[in-house]
């Protein structure tokens, strides 16, 4: 199964990637989090890229599309991946669509989870990480149980991320409107896009997220009170 959830950030794509990833045996590809581990090692990707992440901007195509057809190559790939932050561009998809043709494989869905942009700047701005087994928190809607204790690991040191600071959130919601939006008609018209409530509860989408993964139609709406 291969999967990609489309979203603006902060969306919670990342949160649900993760989930899914454990429960079918998917391979998680974040191009975010790819990028980021070139910035933190000082690679020539990295330090094209540190700016332009800096400043909120997208990456160049052709870096992502080089990136992402290596990663798909890896053998924890076969069973299937979710696409976490990409294709974000046309071109993008586009070179995606190339590369699956070339090697068999196809899309299975588009998952787009919709969130207003009033509530990501509240999801960014609480966002952190546990800085050692990377598991993702929020001030308000996911502390961890113990206070300053990873619930997974154990850890007690946390990261946030550079740019997810007010002014940088600004160009990035832009870059998703102005960039990534446009992929909605494009799957759209594979047929392949399917749409869940991002503002529900974490578990809520996760449920949604299933149900069309299990393959059932949209959902009817509940019975009125006569
Ligand atoms: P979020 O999920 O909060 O949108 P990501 O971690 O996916 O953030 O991405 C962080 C930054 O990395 C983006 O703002 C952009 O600069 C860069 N980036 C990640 N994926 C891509 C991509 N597919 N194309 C271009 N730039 C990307
Ligand atoms: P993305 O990968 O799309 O940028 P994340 O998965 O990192 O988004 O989620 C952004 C922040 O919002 C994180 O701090 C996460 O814990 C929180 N979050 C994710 N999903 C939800 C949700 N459905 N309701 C409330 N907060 C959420
Ligand atoms: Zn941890």
């Amino acid at each position: 199964m291969n999967l990609i959830l489309l979203g603006p950030p902060g969306a919670g794509k990342g949160t649900q990637a993760k989930r899914l990833a454990e429960k079918y045996g998917l391979a998680q590809i974040s191009t975010g989090d790819m990028l980021r581990a070139e910035v933190n090692s000082g690679s020539a990707i990295g330090r094209e890229a540190k700016a332009i992440m800096e400043r909120g901007e997208l990456v160049p195509d052709a870096i992502i599309t080089a990136m992402l057809a290596q990663r798909v190559s890896q053998p924890d790939c076969a069973r299937g991946f979710i696409l976490d932050g990409f294709p974000r561009t046309v071109p993008q998809a586009e070179a995606l669509d190339r590369m699956l043709r070339e090697k068999g494989l196809a899309l299975d869905h588009v998952i787009e989870l919709r969130v207003d942009d009033a509530a990501l700047v509240e999801r960014i701005s609480g966002r952190f990480t546990c800085a050692r087994c990377g598991e993702g928190y929020h001030d308000r809607f996911k502390r961890p149980r113990t206070p300053g204790v990873c619930d997974v690991c154990g850890g007690t040191e946390f990261t946030r991320r550079a740019d997810d600071k007010a002014e940088t959130v600004k160009a990035r919601l832009e870059a998703y409107h102005r960039q990534t939006a446009p992929l909605l008609p494009y799957y759209a018209a594979q047929g392949k896009l399917r749409v869940v409530d991002g503002m529900a509860p974490m578990d809520e989408v996760a449920r949604q997220i299933e149900a069309i993964l299990a393959g059932a139609g949209p959902e009817a709406p509940p019975p009125t009170q006569t």
